[in-house]
């Protein structure tokens, strides 16, 4: 069998530390909990870079995407579903065939030049102009869980936080220029939601512009782009977001907003982007039928809020040291029967609360009692439901929180009572 390579890299630890000490290998370190908590791998049959989600990874990585995409239907966005591949002429007319060739995988079939996506605008607007669009229908707001491919150089790969197959939570908001200043904020009001919901209460926000001594080096015009600016900061300052400017650092194609997390250790993650594109509209000539009954330019806006699914969810398990809150576990209640003898209990207990929608799990070793409760504190399980002698007579279960302990002898409809408040958005 080839070496198999497991979230660390060979779990050389000493290496990893000279090769990134601004970041320590520590226990917090997402790459060794995914290993301890059995999350994800990355195998080098399929390739570096590429992340393989085990069970317990795809349960939370399931669990972000169903709050997510309840949220976007919640604020007025349409979820579409796009192919991995495309035909090179769609990435012509994009232009990403020549301007971002080097970081794209091509193929070809039949004499036919074909890219696996790096990015999902392309597919956007394809549905957006499947049919005429009335000024009356904007805002549209496409939103896809959408998985792109980007060649990064090996030596720049990092466990979760950067690879070459990632899935993106993008959206794409077409609108009239009219309507920017109010999706933007909306959109911050939005992000601010979602972020808190994971734990983010505190970001910092950069505003890229664009390099007023360097006209040349952008697309749109002056106009264009000095109305797209003062939208941008105009809904930072309602919002009364600090941010900075950053003078220069804005894409050729249009101005943007970066929210960047502070972590429970202090550190910040660039998570959230909002990017005005001057181009892709004009390239892909999308418009609207105005009131006039002529058609006019639209405006677009690429935004991900949570940035890269497995950057974010490598930021989320080292925010939370692995302990991740019960709504996000991806097993919330350990059943453990004190011996075998409760084992008939135990297994009531445990279908008892699959009923109710709780994720249990029944451990029908023989191992000792201390020796389970050990396991499932390795493990991080939210609670524990502990089943013996008394418990079986009483018909509760004496009830263990992480990190806390003894919480008391509960009755199953209570612990599941627990579990659906913590559940609560
Ligand atoms: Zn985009």
């Amino acid at each position: 069998m080839k070496h198999r390579e497991h979230p660390i890299n060979s779990v050389n630890k000493s290496l990893l530390e000279n090769k990134n000490k601004e970041r320590e290998l520590s226990d917090a370190d997402h790459r060794i909990l995914g290993q301890q908590l059995d999350l994800f791998s990355i195998s080098e049959d399929v390739g570096v870079g590429l992340v393989l989600w085990h069970p317990r990874g795809t349960t939370v990585r399931n669990l972000i995407r169903d709050f997510w995409e309840k949220e976007h239907l919640k604020n007025g966005y349409q979820l579409v579903c796009t192919p991995h591949i495309a035909r090179e002429e769609l990435w012509r007319i994009s232009g990403h065939l020549d301007y971002y060739r080097e970081n794209m995988y091509l193929f070809s079939k039949d004499g036919e030049g074909y890219v696996v996506k790096p990015m999902n605008c392309p597919f956007h607007i394809q549905i957006y102009e499947a049919r005429p669009r009335s000024y009356k229908e904007l805002p549209v707001r496409y939103a896809e869980w959408g998985t792109v491919y980007r060649y990064e150089r090996s030596g720049t790969l990092h466990g979760l936080l950067r690879v070459r197959g990632f899935t993106q939570d993008d959206a794409h908001i077409f609108c009239t220029a009219e309507q920017v200043e109010n999706e933007i904020l909306s959109l911050l009001d939005f992000t601010e939601r979602i972020l808190k919901r994971f734990g983010f209460a505190e970001y910092r926000a950069n505003l890229s512009t664009r390099d007023p001594q360097q006209p040349e080096k952008y697309m749109g015009s002056e106009q264009e782009w000095s109305q797209a600016q003062n939208a941008l900061a105009k809904a930072l300052k309602k919002k009364k977001i600090a941010y900075d400017e950053m003078r220069g650092e804005a894409v050729f194609y249009g101005p943007k907003i970066d929210l960047n997390v502070v972590d429970a250790a202090g550190r910040e993650w660039q998570c959230t982007t909002i990017q005005f594109d001057f181009n892709l509209p004009k390239r892909f000539n999308i418009t609207c039928v105005g009131a006039d009954g002529r058609e006019h330019e639209i405006v677009m806006i690429h935004r991900a809020l949570l940035g890269a699914v497995e950057r974010f969810f490598a930021i989320l398990i080292e925010h939370y040291s692995g302990n991740l809150p019960a709504w996000l576990a991806p097993t919330q209640v350990a059943v453990l029967p004190v011996s075998t003898v409760f084992m008939r209990y135990a297994e009531e207990v445990h279908r008892k609360l699959l009923a109710h929608g709780v994720r249990s799990e029944l451990d029908s070793s023989s191992s000792t009692i201390s020796y389970k409760i050990r396991q499932a504190e390795t493990q991080k399980i939210p609670y524990m439901a502990i089943c013996g002698k008394n418990e079986t007579e009483l018909k509760k279960i004496a009830v263990r929180k992480h990190g806390l302990g003894n919480i008391g002898l509960l009755t199953i409809q209570e612990l599941v009572h627990n579990i659906k408040l913590e559940n609560k958005p």
